[in-house]
């Protein structure tokens, strides 16, 4: 029995025909000695693409119609891919998620994933074929409605087949070739990972590493699930390998710098903050927006002041929306959050250190938030890049 190894190419590596065709070959070549389940994700910049229209037939396009059309993107992929293998004479087949046995709940846009039952790809991998999947889709079994898992899905898909059968590992594979200290078009000197726990990559996705989707990662420790993110290209060598038992003593170490690009604050007339919230959620709702990622609330004695962040489009559209709200008022300045991902988190080291390398360079933190494995500093957004570059010194 060849070994089970499930992979998912990103859509920067899929950006076009020769690209395709280049994946393609790389798959037929690993097909000789594994059995491959392939992920795919939607051709480069499509998805974006596929938003941009929607926005322009409608204001507030609906979640399910917006599920209808994000996922014909990873449809594409899949057939082509297919198309290309099978001309190389290596046999395979594409299924969308929902051929696929994805189930999720019956929310829309940001579903989760409830079970896999993937009986028609065991069916085809006995076949010896190369299974061919659309990431980021699947389908509620309640309203037999077609759904998607949130920006960057596709990760979790690949995650959750590879749990579903058990596989030898899941390897994300990229044009950005590992996990890095720091984002290396903003820090030059960035270094790759070679090995990480999953705790310490989740705190890095929580806080914006756009490597992974966290929910993939959540759901690689949950199911012991071994991650290796890679290059697509050839190249075996680097990469960075995800598991657990990591051969290490105690430490106070900077691991990593991540960031979230643009944070809103939203000062609500609101004082208990538990309806404050409820009061945007529904308000979020109601304007088919998906919920972003809630990073921070302060409570004053009238108000409350709710921080979050989220894909670019979804903090786009809030920002737009809340401009005419009566109740919600936008913090006027653009922040971003920069976060530290380190060991040793409970001593105040960390914390100073952050502090200081910032006061150097005249750089000015709003909040300090601190978690276990985490230092995190709100900036304003102009100095995001500032702020990454001269805390970099600290990894
Ligand atoms: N194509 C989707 C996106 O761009 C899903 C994914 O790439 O994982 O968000
Ligand atoms: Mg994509």
């Amino acid at each position: 029995m060849k070994p089970l190894i499930v992979q998912k190419y990103g859509g920067a590596t899929l950006a076009d025909p020769e690209k395709i065709k280049s994946v393609s070959a790389r798959v037929a070549h690993q097909s000789k000695e594994n059995s491959l389940i392939v992920v795919v994700s939607a051709m480069g910049k499509t998805t974006n693409s596929l938003i941009d229209l929607a926005n322009q037939v409608s204001a507030h396009p609906q979640r399910r119609e917006m599920d209808m059309l994000l996922t014909v993107g990873e449809r594409i992929s899949m057939s082509l891919v297919s198309m290309a293998l099978n001309d190389l004479g290596c046999p395979a087949i594409s299924f969308t998620g929902s051929q696929a046995g994805i189930f999720t709940d019956d929310s829309h846009v940001n579903a989760f994933i409830k079970d896999v039952k993937p009986f028609r790809l065991e069916e085809a991998l006995k076949d010896n074929k190369v299974v061919i999947l659309a990431g980021f889709q699947g389908v509620s079994p309640l309203t037999k409605e077609i759904t998607t898992l949130g920006r960057g899905g596709s990760d979790t898909s690949a995650v959750a087949m590879a749990a579903a059968f058990n596989a030898e590992r899941c390897e994300i594979l990229k044009d950005v070739p590992a996990v890095f200290t720091a984002d290396p078009n903003i820090v030059k000197s960035a270094r790759p990972l070679q090995e990480l726990n999953y705790d310490q990559l989740m705190e890095m996705t929580y806080w914006g590493a756009k490597v992974l989707h966290y929910r993939s990662v959540e759901l690689a420790k949950q199911r012991n699930v071994t991650l290796y993110i890679g290059p697509a290209s050839n190249k075996t060598s680097d990469g960075t390998l995800v598991k657990k038992g990591l051969n290490m003593f105690e430490s106070c170490k900077a691991l990593s710098l991540n960031s979230h690009e643009l944070v809103l604050g939203i000062h609500c007339a609101e004082k208990n903050p538990a309806k404050a919230l409820r009061d945007l959620q529904n308000l979020f709702n109601e304007k088919q927006i998906p919920f972003p990622q809630l990073l921070h609330c302060e409570m004053t004695t009238d108000s409350t002041e709710i921080f979050l962040t989220g894909p670019q489009e979804g903090v786009q559209a809030i920002k737009k929306e809340l401009a005419s709200q009566a109740g919600f008022k936008l913090i006027p300045t653009d922040f971003s959050t920069v976060t530290v991902t380190c060991t040793g988190a409970t001593s105040p080291e960390m914390a100073q250190k952050v502090l200081d390398f910032m006061a150097d360079k005249k750089l000015h933190a709003q909040k300090l938030m601190l978690s276990a494995m985490s230092v995190t500093v709100l900036v304003e957004a102009s100095t995001r890049k500032q702020v990454i570059e001269s805390l970099h010194q600290l990894i």
